[in-house]
């Protein structure tokens, strides 16, 4: 009977192989994390602090991955050159981790954003339906993918369907005023 309900159990469940992948990783962010706490979050393992989720990863079927939001990734794109990622995640083979280095400068950006919105957090104004969402939901991200170049419709279907499953991001301005003009305006 699978444990789904901690870390513990759902490394337990995975092969030899993808288990060692990802104690892996877990070591490497219990020493960049240690005051954070394991949990589960979107069925997948997470570290997180009092603010929220730090970063997630999981064991896909043939790949690991890395869920350290899409900030860090953005911001470390030249380091991640070499690997396949799409918005919020970092693809990684199973028999080769990622480099400790790397993990950390991954991590050390996503506090560093996690401690600016906190400091911002008292003036923005929220609305009750936005207090109880998660601001990122990795799990709806790694099985929807933007399409690669995708034209302004297919990016404005993907926003509208992003916009209801996942808070981590707004829609652009871009997306914005093309369903406006399509008499969408209401829906944004
Ligand atoms: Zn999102």
């Amino acid at each position: 009977m699978a444990d789904t309900a901690s870390v513990a159990g759902y490394l337990a469940a995975l092969p030899s192989d993808k288990r060692a992948g990802l104690e892996k990783l877990r070591r490497t962010l219990k020493r960049l994390l240690p005051k954070a706490e394991e949990c589960i979050s979107y069925g997948i393992p997470a570290f997180r602090n009092p603010d929220g989720v730090i970063v997630y990863f999981a064991a896909m079927k043939s790949h690991l991955s890395f869920f350290p939001t899409s900030h860090p990734i953005e911001v470390c794109a030249q380091e991640l050159k070499g690997y396949a990622t799409s918005r919020g995640t970092i693809r990684f083979p199973i028999d080769t981790p990622l480099p400790d280095a790397l993990v950390a400068k991954l991590v050390k950006v996503r506090l560093k954003q996690m401690a600016e919105k906190r400091a911002v957090r008292p003036q923005e104004k929220k609305g009750p339906a936005l207090k109880v969402r998660p601001r990122l939901n990795a799990v709806w991200h790694a099985s929807h993918p933007m399409p690669k170049n995708a034209k302004l419709p297919e990016r404005a279907a993907w926003h509208m369907a992003h916009q209801r499953h996942c808070g981590c991001r707004e829609i652009p301005a871009s997306i914005s005023a093309y369903l406006a003009q399509r008499g969408r305006g209401d829906a944004v």
